[in-house]
């Protein structure tokens, strides 16, 4: 016999990509259009989440 999750009927919270936070899906902020594809707490966070993306494209290994 398998119990029921009780957390299987919640929607999973997305969680920003760049500080970690927990968000409600309603209020993600998701980028249309851009390669990666991420949910981000605000347009902040997905703005320093692109710059250091940038930045670790531009750093010679
Ligand atoms: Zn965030």
């Amino acid at each position: 016999m398998t119990q029921a999750n009780p957390n299987a009927t919640a929607p999973l919270p997305l969680e920003c990509e760049m500080c970690l936070k927990e968000i409600p899906a309603s209020a993600a902020f998701t980028p249309e259009g851009s390669e990666y594809v991420g949910h981000f707490c605000g347009i902040d966070c997905y703005q320093a989440f692109l710059r250091l993306q940038r930045e670790a494209a531009e750093k010679p290994e």
